[in-house]
């Protein structure tokens, strides 16, 4: 691939993949964002200054810890929790924490520097963090789960807090995972602090819509996005991948914008379904029994197939939304889906496309809304949830969900305008880079060296 970056950020990607060795996707996050910047000190100097670029890609703070466990037959297991505090500069770290076999040092660095920008683009007052496990809950009963999660949460309680760091879920963290950590919390330090963490249920703080707000607010991005073309989700085919969270309500969203959607996966494979995905049968088997995406295609029964191996982006669609996990849609894909006559990719997981394929999108001029900008809706309604619990209030579902499209709406053109303003109109990849960049670039100048 030829290089896009700028001959004075060249030795400050190297300095970050000699000090984070083995981290591939952290060095791949960092490589997109810098590869913004070019544009970015031709025209403002200033942040090329004091190391300012090299802060930002350093983490404030990366705390490894030991969590030990009893299973259901006794035995005990032990696992890596991770808090990879990255930037405070505009409100105290906040980002999700993964439960996922896969989750590395290197895995929480990536996920923690992406969350700085597109915390920054929800225009809303908080840093960025991320943290997790290499914990797997599949096939653990919900007490096994439970001992894990009052483990973990009894030595990251010391770490966070409503004014340092608010955690939430991300892959394998849900309600259910978020109940037992906030129970622990609470308990450890004798205090009702329910802004500490979201995504919490609606009995114990939690706000309405938090739920639906990641893929609500990255469908929202796109149709906003396809309305610069003069389009909408109306009558699209669109393939979402995943069946978790935000692939779930992206899938429902999309069906209120008038779309239909025709196939969704899972790690063991994906669905093709001729007369659109059953909302209703998807939820009850994904949030309810929590069994696998084959199990739809039996139930379902005539014009749904299960298929493992291959991939979902082989199936033809107007819309595509990568919603499972990163680097899931290769440069491959991205050719197939470009000559199955895409129009639009919106980005629900995060950095679910290989750097490749975001070249083939913008090379065949195909819409393509990034995760920092297009999953922001996320965290977004986190912030709001923070807000709820610092009023002690209790917020309507519609509220909620008037101020998520606001701000998505906001950070659409947000990116665009940014696009446009450094000579790349219609490129969101840089839109988004440079818009997060300036905002946390600003904060820290402000501070001076810190
Ligand atoms: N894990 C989500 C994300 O990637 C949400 C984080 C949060 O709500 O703090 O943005």
């Amino acid at each position: 691939m030829m290089t896009k970056l700028d001959e004075k950020l060249e030795p400050t990607l190297d300095a970050v993949i000699r000090r984070n060795a083995g981290e591939p996707e952290f060095h791949q996050a960092v490589r997109e964002v810098l590869e913004s910047l070019g544009r970015v000190i031709a025209k403002n100097p200033q942040y090329a200054d004091d190391a300012l670029i090299e802060r930002i890609c350093e983490p404030e703070r990366q705390i490894i810890f030991r969590v030990p466990w009893v299973d259901d037959q006794g035995r005990v297991q032990v696992n890596r929790g991770f808090r990879v505090q990255f930037n405070s500069a505009l409100g105290p770290y906040k980002g999700g924490m993964r439960f996922h076999p896969s989750v590395n040092i290197g895995i929480v660095k990536f996920l923690g520097f992406e969350q700085t920008f597109k915390n920054a683009l929800t225009g809303l007052p908080i840093g960025g963090g991320k943290g997790g496990a290499d914990f797997n809950p599949k096939g653990r009963s919900d007490a096994e789960v439970m001992r894990f999660c009052q483990s973990f949460m009894t030595e990251m309680a010391r770490h966070i807090g409503v004014y340092t760091d608010v955690p939430a879920g991300d892959i394998g963290v849900g309600a259910r995972e978020i109940g037992f950590l906030f129970g622990q919390y609470k308990r450890l330090t004798n205090r009702y602090e329910a802004g500490a963490l979201t995504g919490k249920g609606l009995l114990y703080g939690g706000l309405r819509a938090r739920t639906e707000a990641t893929g609500y607010g990255a469908t929202y991005f796109v149709q906003r996005m396809l309305q610069t073309r003069g389009r909408d989700f109306e009558g699209m085919h669109c393939v979402v991948s995943g069946s978790g969270n935000v692939a779930i309500y992206t899938i429902e969203k999309i069906l209120s914008f008038g779309g239909a959607v025709v196939a969704c996966s899972d790690s063991s494979g994906y669905v093709v379904d001729e007369n659109g995905i059953d909302l209703a049968l998807l939820k009850e088997i994904k949030e309810v029994r929590r069994q696998r995406i084959s199990e739809y295609a039996n139930l379902r029964g005539k014009g749904a197939r299960f298929i493992t191996g291959g991939s979902i982006w082989d199936v033809p669609c107007d819309v595509a939304m990568p919603s499972a996990t990163q680097n899931e849609l290769s440069g491959k894909d991205a050719v197939t889906l470009i000559k199955n006559g895409v129009i639009a990719v919106g980005e629900g997981a995060n950095m679910p496309s290989t750097p490749e394929a975001i070249d083939a999108f913008q090379s065949a001029d195909i819409l393509f809304a990034p995760s920092k900008a297009a999953n922001a809706g996320g965290v977004a309604t986190s912030a709001l949830e923070m807000q709820q619990n610092a009023s002690r209030d209790s917020w309507s579902f519609e509220k909620t969900e008037t101020r998520l499209a606001q701000i998505m709406h906001n950070i659409h053109d947000h990116c665009a305008e940014t696009a446009e303003e450094y000579g790349v109109p219609g490129d969101y990849v840089m839109g988004a880079n440079i818009a997060g960049f300036i905002r946390v670039a600003e904060a820290m100048h402000a501070f001076g060296v810190i």
